[in-house]
């Protein structure tokens, strides 16, 4: 197989060596399963590293996010703001529970939800239910400003940290920021398990909930007893011995992260173009994905299809260069 002649690929995963033992050893104690010591690690493993007191192990980031749209108790109909630049998987968990998702613009600073704007939706939504923030691409949203406003609306915050596992705010992890945080462990992201996430929490009886959820919804019983709808969402012990292996890593992967996107940004600094910003005073993101938007008298013509752009390409202006 070769298809990666001349490309850069984007975000490929980095092993390490451990993650292949922990997954022989759940081949070899055949805890081919969703039940196992490489499932309890990775749980102590992700407490550990963003300090929180409870993380239930899942299938992926997606199955966290729709747990913890259910946990906020958003019924069919119920508003839920979300931000208007993110992966869609931020969003379906709202349209599984026919809630009403409502888009919040998007601010400069961190490409994330704007405070400004997110308290103005709250003036004209005031009964929403929940509020979906996103950290894009690994930079953490402004949480101080953020958490103030759900508090005052008594709305519940959910934390998509899926893409910004090991980023701080003000120190603290992002991932600890709402009620119910979601990571993802996709094969794209930081660190990865070959897929499957986490919800993260600190309410005891929430993680018991998702974790029932997660397992079918089984009752305490000696026989198969259901009370509830399930799902079959809980993360499989040969992709947490992955999980496992990764997280000593996950360090070292935002180093050189970090690295990429400072090399991007001295490279192309004499460019018309922006990259992701983030304010050093404040947080420290994962680095996630380096972006850039291009200045707008920079950009060449565009024209898009349903399915395909064609860029009509233009010889780049001089004067437009910051030498
Ligand atoms: C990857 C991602 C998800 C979903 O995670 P999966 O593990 O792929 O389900 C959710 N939100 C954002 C912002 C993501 O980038």
């Amino acid at each position: 197989m070769e298809p990666f002649e001349n490309k850069i690929c984007l975000s490929s995963p980095t092993m390490h060596g451990k993650e292949m033992q922990y997954v022989k050893e759940a081949y070899q104690t055949n805890w081919m399963s969703t039940v196992g010591e490489n499932i309890n690690e990775a749980e102590r493993l992700a407490c550990e590293k963003v300090d929180c007191k409870y993380a239930v192990a899942l299938s992926c980031g997606t199955a966290a996010l729709h747990l913890a749209v259910k946990l906020a108790g958003v019924k069919p109909g119920d508003n839920v703001f979300c931000t208007d630049m993110t992966f869609a998987a931020t969003v379906n968990p709202v349209m599984y529970e026919k809630g009403n998702p409502i888009f919040i613009d998007t601010e400069y600073d961190t490409w994330n939800t704007d405070p400004i704007a997110l308290e103005k939706a709250f003036q004209i939504y005031p009964d929403t239910k929940a509020v979906v923030i996103a950290n894009l691409y690994g930079t953490p949203a402004k949480f101080d400003e953020i958490t103030a406003i759900c508090q005052k609306h008594g709305a519940v915050l959910i934390e998509d940290a899926a893409e910004s596992l090991g980023a701080t705010y003000k120190g603290k992890q992002t991932g600890t920021f709402g009620k119910y945080n979601a990571v993802s462990y996709n094969g794209n992201k930081i660190i990865t398990g070959s897929s499957g996430g986490m919800l993260l929490t600190d309410d005891k009886a929430a993680a018991e909930k998702a974790r029932k959820w997660s397992t079918q919804s089984r009752e305490n019983a000696p026989w198969y007893s259901h009370e509830e709808v399930g799902y079959n969402y809980r993360m499989s012990n040969v992709i947490a011995g992955v999980v496992r292996g990764q997280y000593p890593h996950l360090e070292e992967h935002i180093a050189r992260k970090k690295e990429i996107y400072l090399r991007y940004k001295e490279g192309l600094k004499n460019l018309p173009v922006s990259m992701n910003p983030y304010d050093e005073k404040v947080c420290e993101p994962n680095f996630w994905l380096s972006c850039l938007i291009i200045d707008k008298d920079a950009m060449c013509r565009q024209v898009r299809s349903e399915s395909d752009a064609c860029y009509i390409p233009k010889r780049a202006n001089p004067a437009l260069l910051k030498f």
